[in-house]
């Protein structure tokens, strides 16, 4: 049986992060649905009270250190020491590298790189005392190059290496740390690359699935599910690995 834990949850007012949160609660975890409007959080944590589960939305800007700070107090206060970690709040600020601005490529690595630091170095406080932690930080497959993705795909190479150094550092603290990098998800963020690019988001979708290997591009939850395999107990000898969710060995 799982041992109910709480978990944290960034960016979890909407696409993969809400899909995780559910899916952390259905698998008996209290929650801390996290993202920059508390408001926002409200669907999410609906949701997941709804199905009889516990949780809290927390407001909170991952990329700064006193409201990072002030999210913990919350949820130790509210739900107890956080074990889980999930470093999921992400923005794109696209564009090819030549006309990227100095601000879209702070605000990238900002919340990003900055923002899983922040929320890490806050939460391995909790799981070094519990003698028990899971942290899963979303990267991509743009880590790998992707045009117009200069800031992205840096931060989420960084991401990587991040995860690598924690699994190294806190493991034996019984903290995990792996990573996860999807391919294309169907959330707000695919939509706005469409936009972007002046496709349909239907079409976008349909001409994006004819190129991976499944056939069909990823769902919110595909990516629940795997954050909930790292977060199990059972899950304690898989550490400092990026696992490529993508309906293929890449997007
Ligand atoms: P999304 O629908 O855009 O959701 C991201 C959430 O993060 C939003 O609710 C956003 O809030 C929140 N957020 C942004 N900045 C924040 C901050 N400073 N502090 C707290 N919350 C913040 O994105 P998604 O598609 O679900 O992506 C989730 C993660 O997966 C991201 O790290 C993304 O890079 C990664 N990913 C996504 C895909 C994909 O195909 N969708 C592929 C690979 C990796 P606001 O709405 O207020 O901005």
């Amino acid at each position: 049986m799982t041992e109910s834990r709480t978990a944290i949850v960034t960016g979890a007012a909407r696409g993969i992060g809400a899909a995780t949160a559910q899916r952390l609660a259905a698998d008996g975890h209290a929650v801390a649905v996290l993202d920059l409007d508390a408001e926002a959080c409200a669907g999410t944590v609906e949701a997941i009270t709804a199905a009889g589960g516990r949780a809290i939305a927390v407001g909170a800007d991952v990329s700064d250190e006193a409201s990072v700070a002030a999210a913990f107090e919350t949820v130790v206060a509210e739900l107890g020491a956080p074990t889980i970690l999930v470093n999921n709040a992400g923005i794109i600020r696209d564009n090819l590298l030549f006309k990227m601005s100095t601000a879209d490529w702070d605000a990238v690595m900002g919340v990003h790189l900055r923002g899983a630091f922040l929320m890490t170095k806050a939460a391995q406080k909790h799981m070094t005392e519990a003698g028990f932690g899971r942290i899963v930080n979303l990267s991509s497959t743009s880590a790998l190059g992707n045009r117009g993705q200069a800031n992205y795909s840096a931060a989420k190479a960084g991401i990587q290496g991040f995860t690598k150094t924690l699994a190294i550092e806190l493991g034996r603290f019984g903290i995990t740390a792996n990573a996860i990098a999807p391919g294309f998800i169907q959330t707000d963020m695919t939509a706005a690359t469409a936009e972007r690019v002046g496709v349909p988001f239907d079409d976008f979708i349909a001409f994006s699935a004819k190129e991976i290997p499944v056939q069909r591009v990823g769902q919110p939850e595909d990516i629940a599910h795997t954050v909930s395999f790292l977060a199990s107990e059972g899950a304690g000898f898989v550490s400092g690995q990026v696992i490529y969710v993508a309906g293929g060995p890449k997007d």
